[in-house]
């Protein structure tokens, strides 16, 4: 394993604070070792308090930061003397416990401990790291893990059995640590759940980390090293993925997004012999349980899933004496031949998250084969993970998810104006976003988020209608959304002037293609969990059409026949096709000042009086007309289809 400590770095950190922030990060940037928001770190020190008093003070990771990411800010002063006080209770619920944290804080505005602290504040070294690494859960989630943790580290580090992280474990830790502690004890090892190292200096602390998981890794290398997997090509029918979507929201009650990956280790352990029963050994620890529930679904049966998953809970929340509300059964984990592994979540980056979870799992449970058989922990101990109070907590303090939670748009047309306005206003409602466009800078208007994916394609052309559908199943399972935005206006033209060319291609961008994209999405949205919705951008010109736009002015109301009567035949289907009629929007790329300066010229007014030339004198943009587009996709125009909405200040020509 390598260590990524360097001195010089290291050297320029000011105070044991930024040098626990510096080697948090260096554990955060091995996703071996600390996978999103996984393990914790503490630093002991001294703070002043307002009478100008010292206080013993740990400084622990406060929840909700990722160690990778982690700031100065992110650790919480906590009162030493507090925690360790607190760890000679004899009961303590989880809940008081992290009302205690927060009250031992010095911080009112600072996050939440992290439920660990207490222990943190057990160990005697200044320093304490703390990961999950994948090494140490392979080794301890196998029958005769203890025996080979002891193998590996001799009498250099403290093992304890699985317990529960929070007050439970702390205890066992207050009890066990100072009878066993050495001078030779550089760590612990929690069984099926992680490591803790800790020093007298970070770098000691950190080395000590990066050298225990190393002998881990090593000692896997020698007795359970993976072949790289076989190239293999993916051949799954996408198509047949909205209907898996369909089921597996049917069963949470709300949309989810289905993220699949279809590369050559997944495809290689979904198609293992083995598939069926290595996959349903449980979680490589406890702490994952709450993203990716305790099992996969193997193979499509969600029905099947589902009942299990209410016996499950119905099983154990008897055996607990407690009274729960089941979470939803649907899976968050589908391993498919087919489909590879696909992650089930109601935002981009929780498909993401869990995905990552997976992939180091698949390693650890083929890894946990080869050291004698994978084996994770009983029903009991994750059942109390996954209806954890705190975790229950902490969903109830997230409140109530964005209107498009869950939910795919795609947009047209989306590199800029209308299109481009139409993407913010999705992504505002929590929806992912697939925006096209024949214009390139439509794959970076919207970079580094996992809610949108931007692809360049030519959509007069099937092939690429076909590849963005294709790219949209993969990234996000569905489709929800249509917004059929893209459009061309080619310069004005009477029809004495007009060539078959210049209509045609007017024709095929604003209406075949659209026609193509209606007909090859029927199915996706047919199978969206709560009914596709569509909004096609028409043009003020369908109803009030201006000269020398014959071939632009057609194509729109052809195209507003075809939504028209789609809405007729997909009615039964439950999906929706509203439209609207813009007019003047002037905060788009073609609209240039010299244009604006030009036509308000022409007209004999101000730029200003130009742009607001309408009933209502006020002007529209792009912005607006993309709001008006995104609620009609929502529960305020539920029951309305084949309706054509202007949206335009009131044009004196229509009304
Ligand atoms: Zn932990």
């Amino acid at each position: 394993m390598e260590n990524l400590w360097n001195d010089t770095e290291a050297g320029k950190q000011q105070g044991i604070l930024a040098e626990r922030v510096y080697s948090s990060r260096l554990l955060g940037a091995n996703p071996n070792l600390v996978l999103h928001g996984g393990g914790n770190t503490s630093v002991k020190g001294v703070s002043k308090n307002i009478f100008g008093e010292d206080m013993e003070t740990l400084f622990v990771k406060g929840s909700g930061s990722d160690l990778a990411t982690i700031e100065a800010k992110d650790f919480v002063a906590v009162r030493l003397d507090a925690m360790l006080k607190l760890s000679r209770l004899e009961k303590l619920s989880d809940i008081d416990m992290a009302r205690e944290l927060k009250l031992a804080s010095l911080d009112p505005n600072a996050p939440a401990p992290s439920v660990e602290a207490i222990l943190h504040a057990l160990i005697p070294h200044r320093f304490v790291d703390h990961t999950h690494a994948d090494a140490i859960v392979t080794v301890t989630n196998t029958a005769d893990g203890e025996a080979r943790i002891r193998e590996i580290y001799g009498d250099e580090v403290i093992v304890l059995p699985y317990v529960m992280p929070g007050f439970d474990l702390a205890k066992l830790c207050a009890e066990v640590f100072p009878r066993q502690a050495t001078s030779r004890t550089i760590g612990m090892v929690l069984m099926n759940h992680g490591i803790f190292s800790f020093g007298d200096t970070a770098k000691q602390s950190y080395d000590r980390m990066i050298e225990l998981v190393g002998r881990a890794e090593d000692y896997l290398n020698r007795n359970a090293a993976l072949l790289p997997a076989t190239e293999i090509a993916p051949t799954a029918n996408w198509l047949a993925l909205p209907e898996l979507r369909k089921k597996v929201s049917a069963a949470a009650g709300f949309p989810l997004l289905l993220r699949s990956n279809t590369n050559s280790a997944t495809l290689a352990f979904a198609r293992h012999p083995l598939a069926a029963s290595i996959t349903q050994r449980g979680p490589a620890t406890p702490d994952h349980v709450i993203r990716t529930k305790r099992l996969p679904m193997f193979g499509r049966d969600v029905d099947a899933y589902a009942q299990a998953y209410k016996k499950y809970f119905e099983k154990n929340v008897q055996a607990a004496k407690t009274s729960l509300t089941m979470l939803d059964p649907a899976p968050r984990v589908i391993i498919d031949p087919e489909f590879g592994l696909v992650s089930a979540g109601r935002s981009a980056r929780d498909t993401q998250i869990v995905e990552d979870i997976y992939l180091h799992t698949q390693g650890i449970i083929l890894r946990g084969e080869k050291l004698g058989g994978y084996q994770a922990l009983g029903e009991a101990p994750l059942f109390s993970m996954e209806y954890w109070d705190l975790e229950q907590a902490k969903l109830k303090k997230a409140g109530a998810p964005k209107a498009f939670a869950g939910e795919v748009a795609l947009v047209t047309g989306a590199a800029s104006g209308i299109g481009k306005a139409c993407v913010q206003s999705f992504l505002n409602r929590g929806a992912a976003v697939v925006a096209v466009d024949i214009n390139p800078a439509v794959e970076t208007s919207f970079s580094n988020r996992e809610d949108y994916l931007g692809i360049t394609a030519d959509l007069t052309s099937l092939q690429d209608i076909r590849r963005v559908i294709e790219q949209t199943l993969r990234r996000y399972g569905g489709l929800d959304m249509l917004v059929l935005n893209a459009g061309i206006f080619p310069g004005g033209k009477k029809i004495a002037a007009l060539s078959d060319d210049e209509w045609r291609k007017v024709m095929a961008v604003n209406l075949d293609s659209n026609l193509a994209i209606m007909r090859e999405t029927h199915p996706l949205l047919k199978a969206a969990p709560r009914y596709g919705r569509v909004v096609v951008n028409g043009s003020k010109n369908v109803p009030a059409p201006g000269p020398g736009a014959v071939a632009y002015s057609a194509s729109k109301a052809a195209l507003t026949q075809v939504a028209r009567v789609a809405a007729l035949e997909w009615g039964a289907d439950a999906i929706r096709i509203n439209l609207v009629h813009p007019n003047a929007v002037f905060d788009t790329g073609i609209w240039t000042p010299e244009v604006l300066q030009q036509r308000a010229t022409h007209y004999g007014m101000s730029i200003d009086d130009y742009k607001r030339n309408n009933v209502l004198h006020e002007e529209v943009t792009s912005k607006d007309v993309a709001e008006l587009i995104a609620e009609m996709c929502g529960t305020l125009f539920a029951k309305i289809t084949g309706a054509q909405v202007p949206i335009d200040g009131g044009n004196e020509r229509v009304i």
